[in-house]
């Protein structure tokens, strides 16, 4: 197709007229350029969106450019309502090196709104190991207790990527005192292992 050739022809065809196939398309070469040129139109058609595929390609594009015009609608896209697009979102604001991405992210650790927000709590924690601001330590050691289960494994594991000394005695302390499921199975036990050997 001779609109894949140029930026503004891929552009072009993340207008929501065109078929949304064109548009799954478009929005993942876009994402595989990364082209700076790009960043107002995907951010400012980002919201509106309906395909979650192409939502999801524009937030990883913005992601890797890592302009900070991007930065407000990739803390919006921490809410969308596809599950996908948060952990896209969460990713891509994990390569900000900036206090408001540091932030949303701190937010989303403890969101509690709807039933499914511990997926929004597993990647925050996961997208906080990778942006590497040991501030994130305290909330994180928090999250060892959080309410369901499969946020402390990614809580643990962040903790381990941070390297803060600080975190050592609260893992121990959970890896001893929580109730976890028996044997060897116990993914947060894992991950407190895991993160105690990269810590000492
Ligand atoms: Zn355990």
């Amino acid at each position: 197709m001779e609109a894949l050739r140029n930026i503004e022809g891929l552009l072009n065809l993340l207008d929501p007229t065109v078929n949304v196939l064109y548009r799954r398309t478009a929005a993942k070469a876009l994402a595989a350029i990364a082209p700076a040129t790009a960043v107002p139109e995907m951010a400012s058609r980002l919201a509106a969106e309906p395909d979650r595929g192409v939502r999801q390609s524009m937030v990883r594009g913005l992601g890797r450019l890592g302009d900070d015009q991007a930065l407000p609608v990739l803390i919006r896209a921490l809410q969308d309502r596809d599950l996908q697009v948060c952990q896209e979102a969460a990713l891509a604001l994990s390569r900000f090196n900036s206090p408001a991405a540091f932030e949303a992210l701190l937010a989303a650790l403890t969101r509690k709104e709807n039933r499914e927000d511990w997926q929004i709590r597993r990647f925050a924690a996961h997208a906080l190991g990778k942006l590497g601001d040991r501030r994130a330590v305290p909330a994180l050691i928090a999250s060892l207790r959080d309410g369901n289960d499969l946020v402390p494994p990614a809580a643990a594991e962040a903790l381990g990527e941070l390297g803060d000394q600080q975190a050592v005695t609260a893992l121990k302390t959970v890896r001893h005192t929580m109730p976890h499921r028996r044997g060897a199975e116990c993914a947060t036990c894992q991950a407190i292992d895991a993160a105690l050997k990269r810590l000492t």
